[in-house]
């Protein structure tokens, strides 16, 4: 064993992000953070911890985030604050805070991490990364299709082509109430059929029996009243509208029935995009409709809509298909206790006139050997080498060490922004 026992260990579920695997994160959080904005959505931040209150009023009670995954404690002052699960909640109680509904229609995006006491496995951690979107004041099918439309594009930006889109309506509350009522009706004529966690629901969030991840449960759940017969006429319109506006969009997508989602706030639309090619924790993206959730939060009645992404499942997919590449584009060499300082001089003046050059600068001295072999493990593409002799003759020798076939060259130090700019097309 290479640690030794006393060697502290990071949390289990909470995971470190090595230097190898950031350029993937960094890379989609600034693809999509950079469409967000396309849209018009721009970027809210708001703190990791929030009163226990907060989410336990807007997640719901009976819920599986807040009966048993929220990381919950007492600060020194005894109030009970917890680490945020989900983003939604914390970003209404800051819209709601600073008055931002009263300057009309806002579109806002977040991006970080988020913290719940799940079992780790694959696609499932404790600590998560979430991008997610929320729009206030508007509430029409349109803008749910907007949220629909910019999430599709995100994939297709992407590459991810592997991803299906289900889509539902859970009415408003009155038609949730009945649609419930006869659900439960169904459910308790088939008591001894349901698992323990349905029987523990069906007194308290039986909606949540729809989305039971047990295959046993499933052929109850396919012949359970749907909730499509339960809906009103406006939610009615309102969900045949977003399928117009989808099959323009040519936008694919099942009508599912059994998607509930697993936070009491929704209302009218969900949404998820699934891939099948995860395994088990195939969801990307979730999101819907929460009209209701500013008003129970405190505020004035104000429709709402957002949807929120899993980075984690996004990497894994995308880590298949991409490679982000971070290495140096130069590493340079300089041979000689008398070349150092002009070696760093040298370089300064590179990233005065090519800000984009990625250039690491051998530090710590050491042989012509020694510093060529750094100047490979960095993975870089060319080392500049600087030697006496060079730097009488005001030159730069240049190797290619990925190329084997490409011939050493030397270059005027005066030239040398240039023809790293012209060759690395930087
Ligand atoms: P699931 O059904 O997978 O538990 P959820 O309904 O709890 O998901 P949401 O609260 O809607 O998930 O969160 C939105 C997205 O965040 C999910 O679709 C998923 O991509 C991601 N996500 C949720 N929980 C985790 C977790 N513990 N680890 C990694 N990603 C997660
Ligand atoms: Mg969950």
């Amino acid at each position: 064993p290479i640690l030794a026992n006393s060697t502290l260990q990071a949390i289990r579920g909470m995971n470190d992000q090595l230097p190898a695997e950031t350029g993937l994160c960094q890379f989609l959080e600034q693809e999509l953070g950079s469409l967000l904005q396309a849209y018009g959505y721009r970027e809210i931040r708001f703190p990791i911890v929030e009163k226990t209150e907060l989410f336990k009023r807007s997640i719901g009670e009976v819920t599986d985030i807040v009966e048993k995954e929220m990381y919950t404690f007492d600060d020194r002052n005894g109030d009970s604050l917890t680490m945020r699960p989900e983003g939604t909640a914390g970003c209404v109680r800051a819209v709601l805070q600073h008055g931002l509904l009263n300057e009309g229609v806002q579109r806002l995006w977040y991006m970080g991490p988020m913290f719940r006491h799940e079992r780790p496995q694959k696609g499932r951690y404790r600590q998560f990364h979430q991008i997610g979107a929320e729009v206030f004041g508007l509430s029409g099918p349109d803008i749910d299709a907007e949220m629909i439309m910019m999430t599709a594009r995100f994939w297709k930006m992407l590459g991810l082509n592997d991803v299906r889109l289900h889509i539902n309506s859970l009415g408003n509350a009155q038609s949730r109430n009945r649609y419930r009522d006869s659900l439960v009706e169904y459910l308790q004529g088939h008591y001894e059929e349901l698992d323990d966690d349905s029987k523990r629901r069906l007194l308290t969030n039986p909606l949540r029996i729809l989305d039971s991840k047990n295959p046993d449960m499933r052929p109850l759940i396919e012949s359970a009243p749907r909730m499509g017969d339960y809906l009103d006429d406006a939610s009615s319109a309102h969900f045949t509208e977003l399928r117009e506006r989808l099959d323009a969009a040519e936008i694919a997508y099942t009508v599912d029935d059994t998607l509930v989602r697993g936070l009491d706030y929704y209302c009218d639309t969900v949404f998820e995009w699934i891939t099948d090619t995860l395994g088990a924790q195939g969801t990307i993206c979730a999101g819907g409709r929460y009209d209701g959730l500013v008003g129970q939060l405190g505020g004035k009645d104000c429709p709402a809509v957002g949807f929120a992404m899993g980075l984690e499942r996004l990497i894994g997919m995308l880590a298949t298909t991409r490679e982000v590449v971070q290495n140096p584009h130069a590493y340079f060499v300089g041979v000689g206790d008398s070349v150092q300082i002009e070696m760093q001089t040298y370089a300064e003046k590179l990233r005065d006139s090519l800000p984009a050059l990625r250039l690491t600068v051998n530090a710590g001295g050491g042989s012509f050997k020694s510093q060529f072999k750094k100047a490979d493990r960095s993975g870089s593409e060319l080392a500049l080498i600087l030697g006496e002799e060079e730097l009488a003759q005001g030159i730069v020798a240049i190797k290619y060490l990925r190329d084997s076939a490409a011939e050493q060259t030397t270059v005027a130090a005066d030239e040398l922004a240039g023809w790293l700019a012209q060759n690395l097309k930087i």
